[in-house]
């Protein structure tokens, strides 16, 4: 009895202790619609410390109508009940809740009392180093250094601060940043803001690099002269791109895009030809470097069939000149594969491959791409054996390759390690693009298990984001799950090698990809509800709205669109009649809440399903895909591109397409003879 009672005090001790700490540990932030605590910096802040602060303070103000104050640390008012540290401030130091091996974009949320302590390491230097700033704001370093990916390798700055105060308002406020710009920014309404339970977490990105490309954009902006005057009548103003590039970069980092740590870099840089030698090329030196075609001939050759061949990757002459040659030594060893399908014959190279598919195994889909021969494992096999040469020289080299159409495929038994890097590009074209059929979907996920199951590292790189033009084409469940298979089945980092996309009409599935871009976790139904539910009153017919174009885009391959020119054949006008009283139906709705927000959302969408009807409408008076020669239906032409033109410019303030990428770089590339329309009818025909 006696030695009992001990212990049955000590677990008393133990409940009241997590009770009264629990009890002890409310942080009010707004009480009944009042202001309850302060925001504190350090005394200099980094940047990232006070950008945060401020993008606390403002989404806050949104949720509640009160503006908190920010202040330096050694300026702390008592007349607060709670107070919100953010970033590195001596407060935290002193109770000891910086640790010693943070690494960037790790962050500590902590609670003590009444109090928050949001932080992660900042980098004071990565303040001021990158770039030449002309303005001295985060805004600045976001948009002109490119934090969220634009620069690569050597953008990584530390920003756990921030992504810790964006936990926060997403758990507590329940802020979903759904598109660009304000009205894509949904923050629920309340008067009364707190954290009821103690909080000690440590955060660690679950996926080390984050990227969506966004270049085009930045490029724009950066050199003015990239931004053709041609392709600006049809895209944004000047200061409209401004906007656009601006509510992007400020979006990507609410989502948390960057690098934590630096990623592998990918390209076939030994490859390409011609590579320029000294004076020569490198396929005129080495023929023998390049794929043999069919008939037996190398580059040069008389009839030689390829005009951009791949390597004769089992030629240890290549293996030697890329390790002694091109390779520097360094800790990145890129091994392509090429971005071509013309593979090589030689002897060698065919007895490498592994056993051959029988012809009925290849699904029709990939046939395209890899016709009738698989050549994964003659890949595998050349990038083990350079990789296995250049480890000797550096064993901390990363290989890194591509699967990419003739080497998608998974191939067989081979052993590789997670030192060889593998970006999983699945381009096939609309077949394999989402939404997809079940059975390529299945198909595509064999092949990530497959190479998975060699060991190496794996990369997603995926092209679907390219296609839709403006159209509202999109999938949420199917990308959205085959995103959480890869972070099930070892992903490592992602690259959407595009960001030109229409916001407003397929904002679900961007919305889903930026959410599991940082937590592959979240539940696909639930990222679907978050979204509908911006919508407020109108969220059921506006879920049913963007689920009747996603089995649209699925029972309509055609409407798979890089190219614009058949975008008037996949959406034709009947199309848009019947979504748009859907919409006209959902506004109504939206329009019976108090609050102005829903039905603005709903014009947004109406806007965007407006520019796809019109944007279709111009390519239909095309003469299959070129301006018409006649005078009355060039004129039609140019009245449909200035129609067009004119709602661009005056809805751009609402971002609901990448104007530049996806629509006025697209149309300019495909339409043939698109600048005339901005011409007199005279100018342009030929004389008789
Ligand atoms: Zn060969």
């Amino acid at each position: 009895m006696a030695n009992k009672m001990p212990r049955f005090w000590t677990i008393c001790a133990l409940v009241t202790c997590a009770v009264w700490s629990t009890a002890r540990a409310e942080v009010r932030i707004v009480h009944e619609g009042k202001n309850a605590a302060v925001v504190v910096t350090a005394d200099n802040p980094a940047m990232v410390a006070t950008y945060a602060a401020e993008e606390l303070v403002r989404h806050i103000e949104k949720a509640t109508g009160q503006q908190l104050e920010i202040v330096a640390e050694k300026n702390i008012p008592a007349s607060y009940r709670s107070r919100i540290f953010v970033g590195m401030t001596e407060t935290a130091r002193q109770r000891g809740f910086i640790r010693e091996q943070m690494k960037p974009d790790e962050f500590v949320l902590r609670t003590t009392e009444h109090d928050l302590y949001v932080l992660g390491i900042e980098d004071p230097a990565r303040d001021v180093v990158l770039g030449e700033p002309t303005d001295s704001d985060w805004t600045h370093k976001v948009l002109h250094d490119g934090v969220w990916g634009y620069r690569g390798p050597s953008s990584i700055s530390p920003n756990g601060t921030l992504f810790g105060i964006y936990e926060i308002l997403e758990r507590y406020l329940g802020v979903r940043w759904l598109w660009p710009g304000e009205l894509g920014t949904y923050v629920p309404r309340t008067s009364d803001l707190r954290i009821g339970a103690a909080l000690d977490e440590y955060h660690i990105p679950k996926i080390a690099w984050r990227r969506f490309a966004w270049f085009h954009l930045v490029d724009a902006l950066r050199r003015p002269e990239a931004y053709d005057p041609r392709t600006e009548r049809l895209a944004f103003s000047r200061q409209g791109l401004r906007n656009f590039w601006k509510a992007t970069g400020t979006y990507l980092g609410r989502h948390r895009m960057g690098h934590s740590s630096h990623p592998p870099t990918f390209r076939e840089e030994f490859a390409r030809p011609p590579w320029k030698g000294a004076g020569t090329t490198l396929a005129e030196e080495r023929p023998d470097f390049y794929a043999m075609d069919s008939a037996g001939r190398r580059w040069g050759q008389a009839g030689y069939a390829y005009n951009f061949p791949d390597m004769c990757v089992s030629n240890p002459e290549l293996h030697r000149f890329i390790l002694e040659k091109v390779w520097d030594g360094s800790n990145t060893l890129r091994l392509g594969q090429v971005n071509s399908i013309q593979y090589c014959h030689c002897t060698q190279c065919m007895s490498w491959d592994g056993p051959q598919p029988q012809p009925d195994e290849i699904p029709q889909f990939e046939r395209g791409a890899y016709g009738p021969r698989a050549i994964s494992y003659r890949y595998a096999r050349f990038w083990k054996t350079v990789y296995e040469q250049a480890a000797k020289r550096n064993p901390n080299t990363r290989a890194t390759v591509l699967m990419y159409q003739t080497t998608l495929p998974a191939p067989g038994a081979i052993q590789l390690n997670d030192k060889i890097y593998g970006e999983y590009c699945p381009w096939t074209g609309p077949a394999t693009t989402f939404p997809m059929r079940k059975a390529v979907d299945q198909w595509s996920r064999q092949q990530w298990l497959g190479w998975k199951k060699t060991g190496m590292s794996m990369i997603w790189r995926p092209n679907h984001l390219h296609m839709g033009y403006t159209m509202p084409f999109l999938s949420t469940r199917q990308v959205g799950e085959f995103f959480k298979f890869t972070w099930q089945n070892g992903l490592k980092g992602y690259l959407f090698d595009s960001l030109r996309v229409s916001w407003a009409t397929q904002g679900p599935m961007l919305y889903i990809h930026m959410a599991l871009g940082w937590n592959p976790e979240l539940d696909v139904e639930q990222l679907r509800r978050d979204f509908w539910s911006a919508f407020g009153p109108a969220a059921r017919q506006v879920e049913q709205y963007f689920d009747y174009w996603e089995s649209y885009s699925l029972t309509h391959p055609q409407a798979a669109l890089y190219s614009p020119v058949k975008a008037h054949l996949a959406y034709p006008p009947a199309v848009f009649a019947t979504q748009e009283a859907v919409l006209k139906k959902a506004l109504a709705t939206a329009a019976s809440d108090p609050l102005p927000e829903f039905a603005e959302r709903v014009k947004f969408l109406r806007a965007g399903l407006e520019h796809a009807r019109l944007s279709a409408r111009f390519i239909g008076t095309l003469d299959q895909g070129k301006v018409p020669a006649q005078r009355e239906t060039f004129h039609k032409a140019q009245q449909a591109l200035q129609e067009l033109v004119a709602f661009r410019r005056a809805k751009e303030h609402l971002f609901i397409a990448d104007y530049l990428d996806a629509a006025a770089t697209r149309e300019r590339n495909n339409v043939k003879g698109i600048d005339r329309l901005f011409e007199e009818f005279e100018a342009k025909v030929p004389a008789q």
